[in-house]
């Protein structure tokens, strides 16, 4: 099968690149691409192309879209075990699984990501305190090694591919299918408590106190607010409803799910139209239209989980420039660290709408997996921004020095000598890349610039 040309780059619309694009609609066909003839320049896989950066690309080599890899095999209505072609978004798994009761068992501040991105970025959501990522939901997956092989994997009959994989970015083989646990809910709506805090102390207090009392927690932060404001924070907490305590004519339909009906952006956006002044306005109108406290609020999985996907292509909002995101994990006990990473961020008037603070449960067993326990912090900043580099150069510093690391599928710059200090288990990853694929055809524009 030969592919297009194309010119890709990532949601951030940031470094484009060049490469063959493969679209195999057979999983017998995508295994072909990484046989004998694989590409001398380099293969990778690619889902939907929300990680923000280039993990999706492959400058001068093949990418292989699994876009019609999307078929939901089975889906088990008592067990709510779904098989699926690797391609399927989770959008797709909640259309599926929601009549009878079952929701992803985690999902990002996105549903349009395939399951096959969801295992190699090892995703996490606002349930991580108590679900943790979305591998460990993952019974089974079929991946093409180089090669062309295809093999079944579980965490027990090989775990250590199992766990290369998972959080991997791509870098061990095609995922062509998997076998997913989903989640039982009782209805399509989320009951939400929401409290707003004056400062960094009372957003960190209260996102611990509530990680024992919710499921799903988050707090979205005010990154410009400084002085006796810094940190203020909006938090959401929730959990699905039960079918009570919705109003009685939604009764009759408690899993209702509409995707549809999105609002878009215009393809021009002028440069500059998100600067501090802008960003500022918003931030103060988003807070303080913020209740200081609500309970009982019944929002759609739309509104609560994925707020951005009610804009179709946000990311243009951002001009011709693009954007990146930057996320860290620290551990529990560096907490002046987060404290410090807002003074940072507000002192050089850094522009981030989406501005959200977390804390993880334990990590898993990925040995690129980014979670672990502690406070993560993610920001977004319009990518010219002037002075940028240095301060997350700042921010680098301050993560790596308080034993934390940064979010692979977001990256676009952090240095590669720093990565072994962020993620400890990398020289095991590294080995078994040696062994799996010596040849190093599985090859992305993150992995070349990283040495990964
Ligand atoms: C608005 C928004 C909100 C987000 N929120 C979160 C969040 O809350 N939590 C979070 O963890 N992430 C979040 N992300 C990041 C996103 O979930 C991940 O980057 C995810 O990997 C994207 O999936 P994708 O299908 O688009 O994969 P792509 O972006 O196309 O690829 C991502 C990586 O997965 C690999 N890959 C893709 N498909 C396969 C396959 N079949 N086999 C092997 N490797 C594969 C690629 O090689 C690449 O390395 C968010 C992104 C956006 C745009």
């Amino acid at each position: 099968m030969s592919g297009r040309t194309v010119r890709l780059t990532g949601w951030g619309r940031i470094l484009p690149s060049v490469a063959e694009l493969a679209t195999p609609a057979t999983a017998a066909s995508a295994a072909e691409l990484l046989g004998g003839r694989a590409a001398a320049r380099g293969v990778i896989p690619r889902g939907l192309g929300r990680s923000y950066n280039n993990a999706a690309q492959c400058a001068g080599g093949m990418v292989i879209s699994t876009a019609r890899l999307n078929r939901i095999l089975s889906l088990d209505a008592a067990t709510g075990l779904a098989a699926c072609e690797a391609g399927v978004s989770l959008e797709q798994l909640m259309v599926a699984g929601l009549p009878a009761g079952w929701f992803v068992p985690v999902s990002p501040g996105t549903r349009q990501v395939t399951v096959g991105g969801a295992i190699a970025a090892d995703v996490h959501g606002k349930n991580h305190h108590v679900a943790g990522s979305f591998a460990g939901h993952v019974a089974s997956f079929d991946l093409v090694p180089p090669g062309g092989e295809p093999r079944t994997v579980t965490p027990q009959s090989d775990p250590s591919l199992f766990w290369a994989t998972a959080g991997g970015m791509g870098l061990t083989g095609l995922i062509v299918r998997a076998t997913v646990q989903l989640k039982r809910v009782a209805t399509s709506r989320v009951l939400v408590d929401t409290v707003r805090t004056a400062d960094i102390d009372e957003t960190m207090a209260t996102l611990a106190e509530h990680d024992r009392g919710y499921g799903y927690t988050v707090a979205w932060s005010d990154s410009l607010a400084r002085g006796a404001g810094l940190g203020r924070s909006v938090i959401t907490s929730g959990d699905f409803a039960q079918p009570a305590d919705l109003p009685p004519p939604d009764r009759q339909d408690p899993f209702a799910f509409r995707p549809g009906a999105r609002l878009g952006v215009p393809p021009h956006v002028p440069p500059g139209l998100i600067n501090r002044y802008t960003i500022g306005l918003a931030n103060q109108a988003w807070y303080r239209k913020a209740p200081r406290s609500r309970r009982g609020e019944l929002q759609t999985i739309g509104t609560f989980f994925h707020p951005l996907d009610g804009i179709r292509n946000w990311n243009r909002v951002y001009g011709p420039g693009g954007f990146l995101q930057y996320q860290y994990v620290v551990p529990f006990g560096q907490e002046a660290a987060v404290r410090r990473s807002f003074e940072l961020v507000s002192g050089a008037r850094a522009p981030s709408f989406v501005t959200v603070l977390k804390r993880f449960g334990p990590g898993d067993d990925g040995l690129l997996s980014f979670p672990m326990a502690g406070w993560t912090l993610a920001l977004d900043f319009p990518a010219r921004m002037p002075g940028l580099a240095g301060l997350l150069g700042r921010l680098d510093r301050l993560v790596v020095g308080a034993g934390g690391r940064v979010y692979l599928a977001k990256d676009s710059r952090v240095p590669p000598g720093m990565l072994a200090e962020m993620y400890p288990r990398l020289a095991e990853f590294a080995k078994l890349r040696a062994e799996l694929d010596p040849a190093g055809i599985l090859t992305s524009d993150l992995s070349r610039r990283l040495g990964l």
